[in-house]
């Protein structure tokens, strides 16, 4: 699956990080953590910080997959409104599902300290403005809906938006105390260096291709040949697991970005802020920590790479022509433009949990604009999984739900 089209900001911004060998020997461990990407990475942390012999494959260089697309935004706000949320599973999971992705932006605060990153990590509040008088209405019950569950929230009038973010043409919107941004790529590479030096074995360019189940242990084979002896498989492919599970869990589609030049003076009102709309799709932006705008948005319902790609320059065109709805008076000059495949699931929720067909395993998929938040919960949902429990969230998580 080609996950993405050239240019994403990160690959570029940071160049090859790191470059890890190929398997070339039969290989035994606790975890096979399968998928080097953010996810892998938290994982194969979480996995290594626990004691267990951890080794970590991908077919790709690593971090080369979504995670070099992303526009890594951290939200506590999952793509289906809160109110919704609850009318669909339920007030005690949609809350909880809430509050995890809200712990989770702390979670990579403490983890960024910790291992002392360099990848721009902020705290961020985050704006969601009604770009239509129309959605007023639902957005005023989902402010509501997150108060109630005890959310730091505001309700901004569009005269307080103008004057705070200078954005014209706004309908009233929620501020939300917490979100953050991060460089995903970055951080992601860096978790690798150091559980490296912890024990973790990276093999880029190794592509699982055959997996046999044993009794206690599963045998992978990946297309050199070689074979890795793994009690457990914790698969964290991204929507490449689109490939590998049949039945329709994921829609996946297409999704676009732009980066503007280097302007600290010009971003300044909203260097603190994430913001998104109540468009459909809905337009999002942040800065970066060198001082660039960072928009996103022109979903397309399809994941074609070929028929996404050409779409490039039309993307470009609509997501400035939204930009210049609140910002009339900006020239936006633009570095680079990308697109990515994007994960869309019925509820908005991950799938992380184990699946009938594949025994000894779990899956960590964080799909959504909340991927990489939900990644981080599927740390500890993974870890009570090798300890043979069942997470809080599992039900509202597992596949068939
Ligand atoms: C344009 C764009 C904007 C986004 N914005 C946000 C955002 O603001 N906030 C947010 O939270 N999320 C966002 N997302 C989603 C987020 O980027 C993803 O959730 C996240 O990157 C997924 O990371 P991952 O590690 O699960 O997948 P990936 O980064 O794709 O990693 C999976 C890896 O698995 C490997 N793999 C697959 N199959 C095999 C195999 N058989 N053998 C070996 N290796 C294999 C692949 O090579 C790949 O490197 C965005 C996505 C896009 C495209």
């Amino acid at each position: 699956m080609n996950l993405k089209s050239n240019e994403p900001f990160w690959l570029l911004k940071n160049g090859l990080i790191a470059s890890y060998p190929s398997l070339k020997s039969n290989e035994e461990c606790d975890v096979l953590v399968i998928g080097g990407g953010i996810t892998g990475s938290l994982i194969a942390h979480q996995m290594v910080t626990e004691g267990y012999k951890t080794i970590l494959i991908d077919k790709r260089e690593i971090c080369n997959g979504s995670t070099s697309a992303t526009t890594s935004m951290l939200q506590y706000e999952i793509d289906v409104p809160l109110f919704e949320l609850i009318e669909q599973i339920g007030e005690k999971g949609a809350v909880e599902s809430y509050k995890a992705c809200s712990d989770s932006i702390d979670t990579i605060e403490k983890l960024s300290k910790e291992i002392k990153s360099t990848s721009g990590f902020k705290r961020k509040k985050s704006l969601y403005y009604a770009s239509k008088k129309k959605d007023v209405e639902w957005l005023k019950k989902e402010y509501k809906a997150r108060k109630d569950a005890g959310f730091d929230v505001k309700w901004l009038e569009s005269k307080d938006i103008l004057k705070q973010f200078g954005f014209e043409n706004t309908f009233g919107g929620i501020l939300s105390k917490q979100g953050a941004s991060i460089d995903a790529f970055k951080f992601s590479h860096e978790l690798f260096k150091l559980n490296e030096k912890e024990g973790l074995q990276i093999f880029d360019k190794t592509e699982m291709t055959k997996v046999e189940y044993f009794k206690g242990y599963n045998l992978v084979t990946v297309d050199s040949g070689f074979e890795i002896k793994a009690k457990k498989i914790i698969y964290c492919i991204g929507y490449e697991s689109k490939n590998l599970i049949k039945e329709n869990f994921v829609n996946l589609k297409s999704t676009y970005a732009i980066v503007s030049e280097i302007d600290h003076d010009k971003f300044k009102n909203i260097t603190n802020t994430l913001v998104w709309n109540t468009d459909e799709p809905y337009m999002y932006m942040r800065t970066t920590d060198d001082g660039r705008l960072l928009i996103g948005g022109g979903d397309e319902d399809f994941y074609d790479a070929e028929k996404r790609d050409n779409l490039l320059d039309k993307k470009e065109k609509e997501i400035l022509k939204t930009l210049k709805k609140i910002k009339p008076d900006y020239h936006f000059y633009t570095d680079f433009v990308w697109a990515g495949t994007f994960g869309e699931t019925k509820d908005g929720l991950p799938y992380i949990g184990d699946h009938k067909n594949f025994k000894n395993s779990y899956f960590v998929l964080g799909f959504g604009g909340n991927g990489i938040t939900f990644s981080v919960t599927g740390m500890e949902m993974a870890s009570q999984f090798m300890k043979g429990k069942k997470h809080l969230l599992s039900r509202y998580f597992k596949f068939g739900r």
